[in-house]
């Protein structure tokens, strides 16, 4: 064991979404991850973990994969690295872009490729603005997310996401960015709607946004298939064919940010394909490659291509692009990766597997005091925990106890996430699970909730 490795980790470095103060004090030591193979890591000190939400989830595959390993060594030793730029290409990324739009939903021209989900949320906002340039309406500017929504951590994709956390002391959102009601029909305030009712609802509240601001400064909206870091939120029933109808009907383009939802989490190759939603713009990452490597995608819908396409022969080439596009390792991961899902029919097993680690935490859980809701979809599960149900109080931000919960669950072996709004535990395990992996998942939980809660 090496003791030096804590004090260089906090002398050297900072963590994303950590608290800085405490974590260089030494109070939120890190645990130091060695290995990983399934659904399991395993730490410096020998302790093996159930990974349930595949680290945020994107490790579709699992861990430990060879195949993806061997296509990454391969890649490194016969060509680390070339750039994309005018005229060149590698046979990794041409074969992936195949595959990618192979696995599209209907109506998808091309990709392009980039390194994690925020930086392609960026391209896409700029492609929206490139094109409506290209059109001649450059004041057709807005782009709507929901409060709630997550897509990202730079300055436009911190503004789209909708928490609270990645807005303040950073001056954000930026003003060209406005938010919607999002579609969490636990929580509607007006309890006395059912899910329809609801779904109109939050379809005239989109209304009413896009009257106030105007359908000509507004270009597009960016959105989660389901609520993913907002709390695992399965949208109301008809609620993608409400939007979208308000959407096309005032010339808004939709992008759908399938980070999470890509490559199988829902039991669907795609989560568009899942809930009938007919993007402009699709954004890829995560699942892409399964982490084993990072690399994001952009997928551009037929007709913004063919105003892209003449913008680009009007005005020369697109000025846009990052050293890393399309980089040769992330390609050869991804091409490796999106082979083994099929292979293994992991796609299947998100629906199937899913589907039943989501009724095992509703069988454990569901009839508990303090437990509002078990809801989910394909390999997506959370639970709500609130301090009474009947009366519908919630616990206050300060008394968060989903963070306990997680950690009762740790002690016992298991991973979950303490979602970052709310109170909400958060499951996404590798598609790979097991049922008897499930039933791991729900014991512990079932058991820290016992422990926590009583
Ligand atoms: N979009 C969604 C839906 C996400 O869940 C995430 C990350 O969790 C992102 C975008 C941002 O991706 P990245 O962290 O790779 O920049």
């Amino acid at each position: 064991r090496n003791d030096q490795l804590d004090a260089w980790d906090r002398e050297n470095m900072f963590h994303p979404s950590t608290h800085l103060a405490q974590h260089a004090r030494g109070e939120s030591a890190s645990r130091i991850v060695k290995s990983g193979s399934g659904v399991h890591i395993e730490d410096r000190d020998g302790n093996r973990l159930l990974d349930g939400f595949a680290g945020l989830y994107c490790v579709n595959v699992g861990y430990g994969r060879t195949e993806i390993a061997d296509a990454i060594a391969e890649q490194a030793r016969e060509l680390a690295y070339y750039h994309a730029y005018v005229g060149h290409g590698t046979e990794a990324s041409i074969t992936l872009s195949k595959m990618v739009l192979d696995r599209a939903p209907a109506g998808m021209s091309k990709v392009y490729f980039g390194l994690g989900g925020s930086d392609a949320n960026e391209t896409n906002i700029k492609l929206i603005w490139y094109y409506n340039n290209i059109l001649g309406r450059p004041q057709k500017k807005k782009i709507i997310s929901r409060w709630r929504g997550y897509h990202g951590s730079g300055l436009m994709t911190g503004s789209l996401t909708g928490l609270e956390l990645f807005h303040k002391k950073f001056d954000l959102p930026l003003d060209t960015v406005i938010h919607t009601e999002a579609p969490y029909f636990f929580r509607r305030e007006d309890i006395s709607m059912d899910e329809a009712a609801f779904t109109a609802h939050c379809a005239a509240r989109l209304e009413e946004l896009i009257a106030r601001e105007g359908a000509d400064t507004i270009a597009a909206m960016v959105a989660e298939p389901i609520l993913g870091t907002g709390g695992i939120v399965p949208p109301p029933a008809g609620y993608w064919e409400a939007i979208q109808k308000v959407l096309e009907k005032h010339d808004i383009l939709l992008v759908a940010d399938e980070v999470v939802t890509g490559f199988g989490r829902l039991g669907t190759m795609m989560g568009s394909d899942h809930y009938g939603i007919r993007p402009d713009l699709i954004t890829i990452a995560k699942g892409l490659t399964s982490a084993y490597a990072p690399l994001s995608g952009s997928i551009v819908g037929d007709k913004m291509w063919k105003v892209l396409e003449q913008g680009t022969d009007e005005n020369g080439a697109i000025g846009h692009g990052w050293t890393y596009s399309a980089h040769p390792i992330g390609a050869a991961a991804g091409v490796a990766n999106l082979k083994l899902i099929d292979s293994l029919g992991l796609v299947e097993n998100a629906g199937t597997v899913g589907r039943y680690l989501r009724e095992g935490l509703t069988d454990a859980l569901g009839g508990h005091r303090n437990v509002g809701e078990v809801r989910g979809d394909g390999m997506l599960a959370a639970v709500e925990l609130v301090e009474d149900r009947e009366a519908r109080r919630f616990y206050d931000p300060a008394g968060k106890v989903a963070p306990k919960v997680v950690a009762a669950m740790l002690s016992r072996g298991v991973i979950a996430r303490a979602m970052p709004q709310g109170d909400i535990l958060g499951f996404a395990p590798p598609l790979c699970l097991t049922r008897e992996e499930a039933d791991t998942i729900v014991s512990a939980a079932r058991d820290a909730v016992a422990e926590v809660l009583g």
